[in-house]
């Protein structure tokens, strides 16, 4: 099964990923993830993306699909996968199309008035990895935790992101609603409550 959890930042799409994985054994793949990685070795193609990441800007197609297409060869896919944040332009959709087949498109709706909220309040646990809200899911300890803030998640960066969203990666919603693939759920409840619809969507 080859899922696309689609959404604006911060719309929950890591912490649902983080979710499914358990419940259908396949692998989330965050491009996101996989360029803070980079980021964190220091490679050079991580210090060219964060120019951008910091920004609140896309980093280049032919980056990110390269780094995809890579990732999605590798054994632990064959299954299926999760994608988090890809495709975020229709030129990555349209390059996804040409090396695999989509099942579903799981769309987050997440008012953007909501989304710097909960972005500027976004920790994730160094530990564990998991992501918490310091106001709404805050952790029992945040020391034993180690929460970092991502460099993204500021105010400024953050209504960047979600301009570019409105630009550049809501056409990709468009693009797989003519192929009848998506489903657009409400992003805005109770995360456990989401989890419970997308096991049974995912289900069917
Ligand atoms: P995320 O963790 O998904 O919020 O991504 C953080 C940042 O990484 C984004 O704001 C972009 O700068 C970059 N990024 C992640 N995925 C993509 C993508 N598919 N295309 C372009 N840039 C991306």
């Amino acid at each position: 099964m080859n899922i696309i959890l689609f959404g604006p930042p911060g719309a929950g799409k890591g912490t649902q990923a983080k979710e499914l994985i358990k419940v259908f054994n396949i692998p989330q793949i965050s491009t996101g993830d996989i360029l803070r990685e980079a980021i964190a070795k220091k490679t050079n193609l991580g210090m060219e993306a964060k120019k951008y990441m910091d920004l609140g800007n896309l980093v280049p197609d032919e980056v990110v699909v390269g780094l995809v297409e890579e990732r999605l060869k590798e054994a632990d896919c064959q299954n299926g996968y999760i994608l988090d944040g890809f495709p975020r332009t229709v030129t990555q959709a349209e390059f996804l199309d040409k090396i695999t087949n989509i099942d579903k498109v799981i769309a987050l709706n997440v008012p953007n008035g909501e989304i710097v909220e909960r972005i500027t309040g976004r920790r994730t646990s160094k530990k564990t990895g998991k992501i918490y809200h310091i106001k709404y899911n805050p952790p029992v300890d945040e020391n034993e935790e180690d929460l970092i803030q991502r460099d993204d998640d500021t105010e400024v960066a953050v209504i960047k992101r979600l301009e570019n969203y409105d630009k550049q990666t809501l056409p990709v919603l468009a693009y797989y609603k003519k192929k009848n693939k998506t489903v657009i759920v409400d992003g805005t409840r109770n995360p456990m409550e989401i989890t419970k619809e997308l096991i049974e969507i995912l289900g069917n």
